[in-house]
């Protein structure tokens, strides 16, 4: 079985982002900057931000960090974002998610200029990822099908069932995976809790992307031998980190698989870092 490294082929992208701006650097006058943004002290998001800004720093990114009390208000939130829509040095704007209760995510992510949406939340992208058109998107599905490319695993004309519907993962990725292209252009099915049989679903699929945040939901039984399996779900337990699917039974099955940790949550950072880059050729007018 392929192990789908997602460590390993994140760290390679950071070195040639790392590349890509020493080389472009002169000419763009000034390094790419992305603002994150974190409110409140949940503990994952806390890990999350600090290993954004590790990538940021390997990738030769300047990230700029606002660490925001739980008690923020909207207004106040919303007055940084402006800010931050309008410097001219910063490309990317990330607002950590889940913002602590009283604060209205949606209108903070529609407050960010699409422009600067290195995480593909905006309806704007949203909307360009559904009509085909360019724009960002978002990073943890541009994550997976970047980690496709990379091992030069096609979906192409074959059979996809994705796991989950939400509006980060699962919605984005099924678009991804049925639009045209080399590394796409799958004939797509989306499960979720109303779908009636998700084994007979799962068995279908020669590519199986789970994002479902239900720890070991997919079982080996669920898999057609030799599928592709890709495990977004990601849940802290007793016995360390897993995924949405039972690993080891499983990799006794498919043709290859990402592992929990070190698959797609690699990934998903490394695609920011990407976005981020390509912002900032964009606007310092350095794209080819
Ligand atoms: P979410 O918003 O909770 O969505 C879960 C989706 O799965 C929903 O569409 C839900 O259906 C569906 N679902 C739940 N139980 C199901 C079942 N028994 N059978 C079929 N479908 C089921 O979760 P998410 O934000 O997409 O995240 C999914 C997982 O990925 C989580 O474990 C999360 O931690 C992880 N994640 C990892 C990364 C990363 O970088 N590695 C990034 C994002 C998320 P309904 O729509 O019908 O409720």
């Amino acid at each position: 079985m392929l192990l789908l490294d997602g460590k390993a082929t994140a760290a390679a992208i950071r070195a040639e982002l790392k590349e890509e701006v020493a080389a472009g650097l002169a000419a763009a006058g000034r390094a790419p900057g992305l603002a994150v943004i974190l409110v409140g002290e949940d503990p994952a998001s806390q890990v999350y931000v600090r290993n954004k800004e590790r990538g940021c720093e390997e990738a030769g990114i300047r990230s700029e960090a606002f660490r925001l009390p739980a008690d923020t208000t909207q207004e106040t939130l919303e007055v940084l974002i402006d800010e931050l829509n309008g410097r001219a040095d910063i490309d990317g704007i990330l607002l950590q998610l889940p913002l602590p209760k009283g604060l209205n995510s949606q209108r903070c992510l529609e407050r960010i200029s699409p422009k600067k949406d290195v995480d593909g939340f905006h309806p704007e992208n949203m909307g360009r990822l559904a009509l085909g058109l360019p724009g960002f998107r978002p990073c943890t599905p541009a994550g997976v099908m970047t980690l496709l490319e990379r091992y030069d695993l096609s979906p192409s004309g074959k059979k996809a069932v994705v796991v989950g519907r939400s509006n980060i993962v699962g919605k984005p990725l099924a678009l991804m995976l049925g639009a045209p292209g080399k590394y796409a252009n799958a004939t797509v099915t989306v499960c979720h809790s109303g779908t009636p049989n998700l084994a007979e679903e799962c068995r279908q699929a020669d590519f199986l992307f789970v994002a479902a945040g239900r720890p070991c939901l997919v079982t080996s039984d669920m898999v057609k031998p030799g599928a592709v399996v890709v495990d977004v779900g990601i849940h802290r337990t007793d016995e360390g980190l897993v995924g949405d699917c039972k690993y080891d039974d499983i990799t006794c099955i498919a043709s290859a698989m990402t592992p929990v940790p070190g698959g797609v949550g690699p990934m998903t950072i490394a695609q920011l870092l990407i976005n981020t880059v390509i912002s900032w050729k964009g606007r310092t007018g350095i794209a080819g």
